[in-house]
Protein backbone atom coordinates (compact mmCIF):
# COMPACT_ATOMS: atom_id res chain seq x y z
CA UNK A 1 0.00 0.00 0.00
CA UNK A 2 0.97 3.37 -0.55
CA UNK A 3 0.83 5.97 1.09
CA UNK A 4 1.18 9.62 -0.32
CA UNK A 5 1.20 12.48 2.10
CA UNK A 6 0.77 15.76 -0.02
CA UNK A 7 1.57 18.88 1.94
CA UNK A 8 -0.44 21.83 0.04
CA UNK A 9 0.95 25.18 1.88
CA UNK A 10 -0.95 27.80 1.57
CA UNK A 11 0.99 30.44 3.35
CA UNK A 12 1.73 33.54 0.47
CA UNK A 13 3.66 35.14 2.49
CA UNK A 14 6.30 32.18 2.71
CA UNK A 15 7.32 32.51 -0.80
CA UNK A 16 10.35 34.91 -1.97
CA UNK A 17 12.14 35.66 -5.31
CA UNK A 18 14.06 33.11 -6.66
CA UNK A 19 17.25 35.93 -6.18
CA UNK A 20 20.70 34.47 -5.58
CA UNK A 21 21.99 34.27 -1.80
CA UNK A 22 24.35 37.16 -2.64
CA UNK A 23 20.77 39.54 -2.48
CA UNK A 24 19.48 39.16 0.95
CA UNK A 25 20.99 42.91 1.69
CA UNK A 26 17.82 43.82 -1.10
CA UNK A 27 15.45 41.58 0.14
CA UNK A 28 11.85 43.13 1.56
CA UNK A 29 12.05 43.00 5.52
CA UNK A 30 8.19 42.03 4.93
CA UNK A 31 7.31 43.61 8.19
CA UNK A 32 3.76 43.53 9.15
CA UNK A 33 1.41 42.40 6.04
CA UNK A 34 -1.18 42.54 8.29
CA UNK A 35 -3.96 42.37 5.26
CA UNK A 36 -3.87 39.29 3.84
CA UNK A 37 -7.08 38.32 1.19
CA UNK A 38 -7.12 35.86 -1.40
CA UNK A 39 -6.88 36.82 -5.14
CA UNK A 40 -10.38 35.72 -5.31
CA UNK A 41 -11.31 38.63 -2.14
CA UNK A 42 -8.98 41.40 -4.02
CA UNK A 43 -10.84 40.60 -7.06
CA UNK A 44 -14.29 41.45 -5.17
CA UNK A 45 -12.88 44.53 -3.64
CA UNK A 46 -10.66 46.14 -6.54
CA UNK A 47 -11.87 47.39 -9.79
CA UNK A 48 -10.41 45.50 -12.86
CA UNK A 49 -7.58 48.17 -13.11
CA UNK A 50 -7.03 48.43 -9.47
CA UNK A 51 -6.82 44.59 -9.48
CA UNK A 52 -4.69 44.14 -12.63
CA UNK A 53 -1.98 46.80 -11.40
CA UNK A 54 -1.79 46.23 -7.31
CA UNK A 55 -1.96 42.42 -7.51
CA UNK A 56 -0.66 41.59 -11.36
CA UNK A 57 1.99 44.09 -11.06
CA UNK A 58 0.65 45.72 -13.98
CA UNK A 59 1.30 49.66 -15.05
CA UNK A 60 -1.42 52.09 -16.49
CA UNK A 61 -0.70 54.28 -19.34
CA UNK A 62 1.81 57.39 -19.01
CA UNK A 63 -0.64 60.37 -18.06
CA UNK A 64 -3.93 58.55 -18.30
CA UNK A 65 -3.79 58.27 -14.83
CA UNK A 66 -5.75 60.22 -11.46
CA UNK A 67 -2.98 61.84 -9.88
CA UNK A 68 0.10 62.14 -12.39
CA UNK A 69 -1.41 66.05 -12.28
CA UNK A 70 -2.92 66.85 -9.08
CA UNK A 71 -1.59 69.45 -7.00
CA UNK A 72 -3.83 69.04 -3.65
CA UNK A 73 -2.72 69.22 -0.29
CA UNK A 74 -3.65 65.68 1.49
CA UNK A 75 -2.45 62.57 1.61
CA UNK A 76 -2.60 59.19 -0.75
CA UNK A 77 -3.53 56.35 0.74
CA UNK A 78 -3.14 52.54 -0.86
CA UNK A 79 -6.13 52.06 -2.98
CA UNK A 80 -6.51 48.38 -1.61
CA UNK A 81 -6.27 48.31 2.33
CA UNK A 82 -6.09 52.28 3.01
CA UNK A 83 -2.50 52.49 4.98
CA UNK A 84 -1.07 56.06 4.36
CA UNK A 85 1.51 56.18 1.78
CA UNK A 86 2.77 59.33 0.66
CA UNK A 87 2.14 62.99 1.31
CA UNK A 88 1.28 66.01 -0.92
CA UNK A 89 4.51 67.49 0.57
CA UNK A 90 6.97 65.31 -1.19
CA UNK A 91 4.78 65.05 -4.66
CA UNK A 92 6.70 66.47 -7.63
CA UNK A 93 5.92 66.86 -11.36
CA UNK A 94 8.78 64.60 -12.61
CA UNK A 95 7.26 64.93 -16.04
CA UNK A 96 7.35 61.20 -16.69
CA UNK A 97 3.05 60.98 -16.88
CA UNK A 98 3.11 59.18 -13.36
CA UNK A 99 2.68 60.66 -9.83
CA UNK A 100 6.08 60.91 -8.34
CA UNK A 101 7.53 61.36 -4.92
CA UNK A 102 10.56 61.67 -3.89
CA UNK A 103 9.57 59.93 -0.63
CA UNK A 104 7.23 57.57 2.00
CA UNK A 105 4.98 59.60 4.62
CA UNK A 106 7.08 57.02 6.60
CA UNK A 107 9.69 54.76 5.90
CA UNK A 108 8.11 51.52 6.66
CA UNK A 109 4.92 52.43 4.63
CA UNK A 110 6.50 50.78 2.10
CA UNK A 111 8.53 47.49 0.80
CA UNK A 112 11.04 46.99 -1.81
CA UNK A 113 11.65 44.40 -3.96
CA UNK A 114 14.39 43.59 -7.02
CA UNK A 115 12.62 43.38 -10.10
CA UNK A 116 14.18 41.94 -13.39
CA UNK A 117 11.44 41.14 -15.72
CA UNK A 118 10.92 43.09 -19.07
CA UNK A 119 14.74 42.83 -19.64
CA UNK A 120 15.59 45.67 -16.53
CA UNK A 121 16.87 45.85 -13.30
CA UNK A 122 14.66 48.10 -11.15
CA UNK A 123 13.38 48.55 -7.64
CA UNK A 124 9.77 47.82 -7.27
CA UNK A 125 7.45 49.34 -4.45
CA UNK A 126 4.68 47.43 -2.79
CA UNK A 127 2.59 48.52 0.28
CA UNK A 128 3.99 46.95 3.46
CA UNK A 129 0.27 46.58 4.79
CA UNK A 130 -0.64 44.18 1.95
CA UNK A 131 1.39 43.67 -0.42
CA UNK A 132 0.07 45.34 -3.12
CA UNK A 133 2.35 46.58 -6.20
CA UNK A 134 2.54 50.46 -6.11
CA UNK A 135 4.66 51.51 -8.70
CA UNK A 136 8.99 51.06 -9.18
CA UNK A 137 11.47 53.93 -7.12
CA UNK A 138 14.39 55.26 -9.29
CA UNK A 139 17.71 57.38 -8.34
CA UNK A 140 17.03 60.38 -10.43
CA UNK A 141 14.59 62.25 -8.01
CA UNK A 142 15.49 65.86 -6.51
CA UNK A 143 16.90 66.88 -3.32
CA UNK A 144 16.72 65.93 -0.42
CA UNK A 145 16.82 62.18 -1.06
CA UNK A 146 17.72 61.94 -4.78
CA UNK A 147 14.76 59.47 -5.10
CA UNK A 148 11.34 59.06 -7.45
CA UNK A 149 8.60 56.85 -6.42
CA UNK A 150 6.86 56.86 -9.73
CA UNK A 151 3.86 55.55 -8.64
CA UNK A 152 0.51 54.30 -10.45
CA UNK A 153 -2.49 56.19 -9.60
CA UNK A 154 -4.60 53.62 -9.65
CA UNK A 155 -2.64 51.98 -6.24
CA UNK A 156 -3.44 55.11 -4.56
CA UNK A 157 -6.85 56.87 -3.34
CA UNK A 158 -6.25 60.28 -2.05
CA UNK A 159 -7.56 61.89 0.94
CA UNK A 160 -7.56 65.85 1.07
CA UNK A 161 -6.13 67.58 4.25
CA UNK A 162 -8.53 67.62 7.21
CA UNK A 163 -10.73 71.09 7.41
CA UNK A 164 -9.79 71.73 4.21
CA UNK A 165 -12.45 69.70 2.38
CA UNK A 166 -14.70 71.75 0.36
ZN1 LIG B 1 -2.02 48.40 0.98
Amino acid sequence: MVILTVLILGSGCASHYPTPAANNQTMPKNPTSTVQLSEEEWKNKLTPEQFRILREKGTERAFTGEYWNHHENGKYNCAACGAPLFDSGSKFDSGCGWPSYFKPIENNAISEHLDKSHGMIRTEVTCSKCGGHLGHVFTDGPAPTGLRYCINSASIQFVPEEGKVK
